[in-house]
Parts: C-alpha cells; sequence; structure tokens
C-alpha cells in the first residue's frame, strides 16, 4: 500500500513538473530571440531595458556568439533553459559549425542559468573560479527568486550546472580564420567576471562590466576595482563594445558614464554612514539629475544604496575591531 501511495504521488509530481514545463510553451513564453550581425560573424541577442518579470522572462541580458571557420563560440547563456534551447537553435539556423566552447562573463543569473544547455551540445563552458563559486553558493536562492520575480512557467526545467573550464589566466582560442582573447578580470562587477575580444573586428564583449545607458547592479562589486578595469577596457584596441546591458557602445563616453555613477553611489553611500543617516534615509536619497537617463535608475539606486550602506557599515565594525 506504502509502495503504491509513494509511486502515485511521484507520479502527481512528474505530471505537475510536466505541465509545468509544458505550460512554458502552452502560454506561448518563448524569447523571439533574433540574432543581430553587429560585425562580420558576431551576433548579439540584445536584451530588453527592464528588470525580470513576467512578460520578459529575464531576457533583459545581451548574450552573443561569434562564428570562425572551424567552431563558435558562445557569450553566456541566458536567464533560463528554455532562452539557451532558443539560442542555440537560433545560433544552429546561421551556421552548422560545432559550438565548441561557451564563455560564461559571471555567476549572476542572467547570464548563467543557461549554462546546462550548452554542456548538454556538448560545448565547453568557460567561467571564472571565483564565478564557479558564487554560481555554487547562491545558485539555489536565485532560482526561488527568479521564480518568485518571473512565474515558475520560465523557470520549469532551468538547474543549475558546473562550468567544465576555468579561466584564471587570459588565453586565446582559435576559432579558425579568427582568434577570441578571454580575459578574467577580477573583483569588480563580481569577483569573478570575464571578457571576450574578438580580435578579428575589434568587437568587445564585456559582460556585466559595462551597463550602458542603464544602471550598473552593485551587490557582488568592488567599486575602486571596477574603476580600475574600467580603465583596462578603455585602453583596449576595440571598435565597438557589447555591454551586458544596454545597446551597443561606439564611444567612450560610457566610461565617463559609468565611472561618474560608481563612484557618486561609493561616496554618498560612505559620507550617508559618516553623517548618520539612516538607511532608510540613503536609500530614498535624491539621484542627481546628471543619472536619470538611465534604465532601471530607481530600483537599482535603491539596491546599491541598500547593499553598499551595510558593506561600509561593516567595515567601520571590522576597523573597530582591528584597533582594539
Ligand atoms: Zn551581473
Amino acid at each position: 500500500m506504502t509502495i503504491i501511495r509513494t509511486s502515485i504521488s511521484a507520479f502527481v509530481v512528474l505530471a505537475a513538473l510536466l505541465a509545468a514545463s509544458l505550460s512554458a510553451h502552452a502560454r506561448g513564453l518563448t524569447y523571439g530571440l533574433q540574432a543581430d550581425e553587429i560585425a562580420d560573424g558576431v551576433y548579439v541577442f540584445w536584451g530588453l531595458q527592464e528588470n525580470w518579470n513576467v512578460q520578459n522572462g529575464g531576457n533583459i541580458v545581451n548574450t552573443g556568439f561569434i562564428v570562425g571557420d572551424k567552431e563558435v563560440l558562445a557569450i553566456d547563456t541566458g536567464p533560463t533553459k528554455f532562452y539557451a534551447d532558443e539560442m542555440i537553435r537560433v545560433i544552429r539556423s546561421i551556421t552548422d559549425k560545432p559550438i565548441r566552447n561557451t564563455v560564461v562573463t559571471h555567476h549572476h543569473p542572467d547570464h548563467s542559468f543557461g549554462l546546462q544547455r550548452f554542456k548538454k551540445i556538448n560545448s565547453r563552458v568557460m567561467m571564472h573560479p571565483e564565478a564557479r563559486a558564487g554560481l555554487l553558493r547562491d545558485g539555489a536562492a536565485l532560482i526561488g527568486f527568479m521564480e518568485i520575480a518571473m512565474g515558475q512557467g520560465w523557470m520549469a526545467g532551468t538547474e543549475i550546472d558546473k562550468p567544465n573550464k576555468s579561466i584564471r589566466q587570459s588565453m586565446k582560442l582559435d576559432l579558425g580564420g579568427r582568434t577570441a582573447l578571454i580575459m578574467p578580470l577580477d573583483g569588480g562587477h563580481t569577483p569573478g567576471d570575464v571578457i571576450v575580444m574578438d580580435q578579428k573586428t575589434g568587437t568587445l564583449f564585456a559582460g556585466d562590466l559595462i551597463f550602458h545607458q542603464r544602471a550598473p547592479t552593485v551587490p557582488h562589486a568592488d567599486i575602486p576595482t571596477w574603476l580600475d578595469h574600467l580603465n583596462t577596457m578603455s585602453a583596449m584596441d576595440w571598435q565597438r563594445i557589447v555591454p551586458g546591458h544596454g545597446p551597443l557602445v561606439t564611444d567612450r563616453s560610457v566610461f565617463n558614464m559609468m565611472a561618474d555613477y560608481l563612484e557618486y553611489l561609493q561616496q554618498f553611500a560612505e559620507d550617508s554612514v559618516a553623517r548618520g543617516d539612516t538607511l532608510a534615509d540613503a536609500m530614498t536619497s535624491d539621484v542627481p539629475e546628471r543619472f536619470h537617463g538611465l534604465s532601471t535608475l530607481q530600483i537599482e539606486y535603491r539596491r546599491s544604496m541598500l547593499s553598499l550602506f551595510r558593506k561600509i557599515e561593516t567595515q567601520d565594525f571590522d576597523a573597530a575591531a582591528a584597533v582594539n
């Protein structure tokens, strides 16, 4: 009897899971991804300038791929299994070369949660070791968070998976007739970011080290290091930059805008703690008008103040402990 009950309940769970996974398609939950060829053999899937929600299924991120004579390199894997599967389908409609390697620029879910699907097609998935650690540490909680924000339908079948190649040092990948430079930049936007430069066309995939016309997110950031990385990237020999979020970058003004905003956040949070403001004061403070054009500003500003304020308070206690 117990066995029958167990198998009936297992069946019910299975049926529910199947219904959840079917519902994504039944309810028309497809992303409609279109590959935009921004340079010879370099393609981008542009994300929306929104926060993730039930309508967009987390399609707020830029992903892309580079087609060589021998093979394809994919860059980032999107927020869900459905996104990654759609991405792979579109790549295959453009080229029959194998997607031999995939770079995941960092562990944030909109960039990394599709990686299981790339492993499934035998692509070698590369990540910074710190990003791998972040994914394994936070992944399960982030899936729950995304289910709440976007609905379970979009997340059906999405599982946390590990990359299978670590990027600790810069390396070059020969794609056939073109070379991709893969370069780790530690501790800026997150503890482990990686950027990719297609050397043939001078196209730089910067991941979330560049947010263009959109408020950067800082919960895992170290702002002084991030500012150094902006200088590093600014000095590189690029023709165009694909940011993690926002439209194509073709001039240097993005570097000034980002540095200005990040420095402002850091300084305001430090001053606010020093003044003895409450966290609520800091989170509801007015943002200077020069930043008002950034998309998702209001929510990101509050989130940024929340994390920076807490971090600075903690540092204050740590410093006191070190003295005493
Ligand atoms: Zn990110």
